[in-house]
């Protein structure tokens, strides 16, 4: 194989969305989705991006892998399970606040870590493997410990393995299994990539220090804490360095708006290795993100060629 690969793994979902007159708009989308999308929309061709899930045999399913192809990131790791379908989410508007409904609790991506011979396969042949803790809440008890351990190995055979914690109560069957699986998620890791707002939530992380301290101690080496209009908060081995977020105009739809900084993150320092210039890219990206509807925002859209 030519050139270096960025393997994302976990759940993409048919997006349902309101298009007026009572009519739905159909999308794909899903956090390690939505960050292989902008990782593939920022880095050259010299990188290829796989996303890594499980799909199920029917026509959706089909049209998703169709749709993750168009996007340019590879589908050949892709699992098909015979009878299954893929998870699906609505997003409801009331009186202007979104709200969003899930199908999902036997959608066939819970499978994906099921057979670790093809999971094992698809993790060696990456250079950067992308998980979150969504990922992690989707799976069974035991195939998220088969993944930590395919995680674990990348770790120690020095691939980039990057987390985003990701935390969604609602997904975990206990406050308790949700807080041991993610501190594992993070120990397993060289980069950890959190929202302040839920560290502080569900971990209660009363300060940015606390959630990169907390992370740190776990042995994630490097932390980039995201914190909304305020900026990031990275540390890299110890190196401290605040980046602020871009002015936006007018905030149109948050969503996806950590999973494109990520995205565009990841891609720059891919490229450089320089942190801090990476999360001012990103932060732009991001910007350009949150200024227009929808999860995914087009190449052409991300401003890429002024930055
Ligand atoms: P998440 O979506 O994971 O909660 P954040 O809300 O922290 O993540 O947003 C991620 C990044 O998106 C921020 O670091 C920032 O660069 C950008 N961003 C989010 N909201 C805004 C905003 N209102 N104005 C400008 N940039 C924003």
């Amino acid at each position: 194989m030519n050139g270096r690969r960025f393997l994302s793994i976990g759940e993409c979902m048919v997006e349902l969305s309101q298009a007026g007159d009572g009519l739905l708009r159909k999308g794909f989308a899903g956090d390690t989705f939505n960050t292989a999308w902008y990782a593939r929309a920022c880095l050259g061709p010299d990188w290829s991006v796989d996303y890594f899930t499980a799909l199920g045999d029917d026509a959706m399913s089909d049209e998703m892998a169709a749709f993750i192809a168009g996007a340019g990131i590879g589908t050949n790791l892709i699992r098909r399970i015979k009878g299954k379908t893929p998870g699906l989410y609505m997003i409801n508007l009331k009186n202007g606040e979104r709200s969003f409904s899930y199908w999902r609790d036997s959608s066939a991506a819970r499978s994906l870590a099921a057979d670790p011979d093809l999971l094992r396969e698809a993790v060696e042949s990456a250079d950067l493997v992308y998980f979150s803790g969504i990922t992690l809440a989707i799976l069974p008890q035991e195939d998220a410990a088969t993944l930590l351990s395919e995680i674990r190995r990348a770790k120690a055979a020095g691939k980039l393995v990057v987390f985003d914690p990701n935390i969604r109560p609602r997904l975990w069957s206990s406050y308790d299994v949700m807080h041991t699986t993610i501190s594992e998620g993070a120990r397993s890791s060289v980069l950890v990539m959190p929202s302040f707002d839920d560290e502080a939530a569900h971990f209660g992380d009363d300060s940015i220090e606390a959630t990169i301290h907390r992370y740190r101690a776990l042995g994630a080496l490097n932390i980039v804490v995201k914190n909304g209009a305020d900026g990031v908060n990275l540390n890299f081995g110890g190196e401290e360095t605040f980046v602020p977020a871009e002015k936006v105009k007018k905030v149109v739809d948050t969503t996806s708006a950590g999973d494109s900084f990520n995205g565009a993150f990841l891609a720059r320092y891919l490229e450089s290795q320089d942190a801090p210039a990476a999360a001012r890219f990103a932060a732009g990206v991001a910007a350009r993100v949150v200024s227009e509807h929808g999860a995914l925002v087009a190449r052409e859209k991300l401003g890429l060629s002024d930055r």
